[in-house]
């Protein structure tokens, strides 16, 4: 059953990106139409993140606007998807009554018939309404949720696992990879790819280990095949995800088909070490094998991606498969967190400091080829203000950063996080202004390596794969447009997608919402005839550069480019398009 305009908005990582994705095929296979308005909505959705406050600060002051609106609308059925909605249960919907569904993210496929359920219960209780209440105090109550218990102990052979269903539901066509609907405007040729679903670390920090489950590791030929027909609809480029997406093997041995479908597998003890798996057969599709399957079965993908790694169980073998793989990106990002082996420790990472440098040389000694114009490019994650730190442990994170050399970082100060061992166990004891100079000390190191790296690629041609408009050319086009014009070429940074707001190739999102590494206004310079661009290398790099003025800047879009690098602005560089 339809029921009208959908908006979804979508908060947090990659994953809850694709998760969007995925549930707006399938709503929109069943009649569902999109809007990327949410006032001209039926149905409202938001996709939560619990990683960070200001996120979920964000989705609380959103249903409160609901609250307001369902006194005109009281039809409007609202929804709260993702890592909030498992986290918090039904304590959100008694906090919050205008929500009507909940549905946390191993709980997705089941979103059609709670959304349907939701229409018509709203409808008979609205009929039935007492005098004395309103719209307001009235739910559908829709809740499908996972469950802090289950975490799929149990093995996945005893049941078929229903979300597998989902990715394997992707109905992919242009639209579906990223076509702005309310332009038709164009395609996007970029995509993200589910390789391994949860966690099994239990960082003390993180409560994904806790809403998105277990990891498993979904069959590879899914992946493959995934990927085939990503690349047949256009794209170019793919990002595969995991939140540990190196811990990936898959044991063909022991696989298990339900209904027909090859089950995805939960993660066991990861024994790579520095070489292939030992434990790993001929049967087995390890992390190396299923880049170099994807990179030699699919040939039309020019850049294969994957985030995010986790530092200590990271392969030679994997590292070799990127060096003799040419379309694999030089680009790994391995978060450390912290350079304090007592912090490392009370986070529950699980490795020193100097086992995360070691593998940083290991991974430059492999990889590192600037001679042929591909430098290895890293990015990491940082906490500061964790419970305890000291200026001592502070100062170990500086020297750790100073060390990597990163391209890029996101840095962020602690906060306590509902539903993580920390909260309950380490007092939040940094006071909040040492936090805030130990942040800002970072990023300026930070912003000093990034400037350092853009300054050695000057003079350089890499190859950029054109993401869309500068954020300086789409202000320029917002001032000179009437309100609510929709752009018809996607930004870099903030695009708007099949009725999704706020969401955009995934890097670029994280890069708006971390500390110091977006890209600043005034790094971009172009003359007022002149358009111009964003896109990436290789390596990750942002780069800027005027669209040639004999060429539609649309037709430049999802293309890679060579681009003579020229200049270094802050945390991007400008460019000029080669040949011009
Ligand atoms: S590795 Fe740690 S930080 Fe990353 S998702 Fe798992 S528990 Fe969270």
């Amino acid at each position: 059953m339809s029921s009208g305009n959908v908006y979804i908005e979508t908060f947090g990582c990659q994953m809850n990106e694709l998760d969007s994705e995925l549930v707006c095929g399938q709503l929109r296979a069943l009649g569902y139409r999109f809007t990327t308005e949410s006032s001209q909505a039926d149905v409202v959705l938001y996709n939560t993140c619990s990683v960070r406050e200001h996120a979920e600060q964000k989705v609380w002051s959103r249903l409160g606007e609901l609250r307001d609106r369902k006194l005109t609308q009281p039809g409007l059925v609202v929804g709260v998807l993702g890592c909030m909605a498992e986290r918090d249960g039904e304590d959100l919907m008694r906090r919050m009554p205008v929500v009507d569904v909940m549905c946390g993210p191993g709980e997705l496929d089941k979103l059609p018939a709670l959304l349907d359920n939701a229409v018509r219960t709203r409808a008979s209780l609205l009929a039935e309404l007492p005098e004395h209440l309103n719209a307001t105090d009235v739910s559908a109550r829709q809740v499908a949720l996972q469950g802090n218990t289950s975490r799929r102990s149990a093995t996945l052979a005893a049941a078929a696992d229903t979300l597998e269903l989902l990715d394997l539901s992707r109905s992919i066509s242009p639209i579906s990879v990223g076509a702005d609907e309310g332009t038709g405007e164009f395609a996007r040729r970029t995509a993200y790819v589910r390789i391994t679903r949860g966690c099994n670390k239990f960082c003390t920090y993180c409560v994904v280990p806790f809403t998105r489950g277990a990891e498993i590791h979904r069959p590879p030929d899914h992946i493959v095949d995934e990927c085939k027909r990503l690349a047949d609809a256009g794209v170019i480029e793919i990002t595969l995800l995991g939140q540990t997406v190196n811990h990936y093997r898959f044991e063909h041995g022991a696989s298990v088909m339900v209904g027909g479908v090859m089950q995805p597998q939960k993660g066991r003890t990861y024994a790579g070490g520095h070489r292939r798996d030992p434990f790993a057969g001929e049967a087995t599709t390890t992390f190396a094998d299923l880049l170099a399957r994807i990179h030699d079965e699919v040939p039309a993908i020019q850049r294969l991606r994957f985030v995010t790694s986790y530092p200590r169980d990271f392969g030679d073998d994997v590292l070799e498969v990127i060096r003799d793989h040419p379309r694999l990106c030089r680009y790994l990002h391995v978060p450390a967190q912290s350079g304090s082996d007592r912090i490392l420790k009370l986070m529950n990472r699980g490795y020193t400091a100097a086992e995360y440098t070691e593998f940083l040389d290991r991974a430059r000694a492999i990889l590192d080829q600037p001679e042929i114009g591909r430098p290895l490019m890293l990015s990491g994650d940082f906490i500061v203000g964790f419970p305890t730190e000291t200026d001592e442990d502070f100062d170990a994170t500086v020297a750790l950063v100073e060390r990597a050399r990163y391209k890029s970082a996101f840095i962020f100060k602690y906060s306590p996080r509902p539903g993580t061992v920390a909260i309950d166990k380490l007092a939040d004891d940094v006071p909040e202004g040492v936090k805030r100079s130990r942040n800002n000390r970072l990023l300026l190191a930070q912003a000093q390596i990034s400037e350092e790296i853009g300054a050695s690629l000057v003079g350089t041609t890499p190859q950029v794969f054109v993401e869309g408009l500068s954020a300086k050319e789409r202000k320029r086009r917002d001032r000179a447009k009437p309100a609510n014009t929709p752009s018809k070429i996607p930004g870099g940074v903030a695009l708007t997608i099949a009725g999704r707001a706020a969401s955009g190739p995934a890097i670029n999102a994280r890069d708006e919402a971390c500390c110091g590494t977006k890209p600043r206004e005034e790094d971009a310079q172009t003359l007022p005839d002149q358009v111009q661009l964003t896109g990436r290398t290789d390596g990750d790099v942002i780069v800027h550069f005027d669209a040639p003025p004999d060429r539609a800047p649309e037709s430049m879009l999802g293309c890679i480019v060579p681009v003579r690098i020229t200049q270094v602005r802050g945390l991007s560089v400008l460019g000029t398009m080669a040949g011009e």
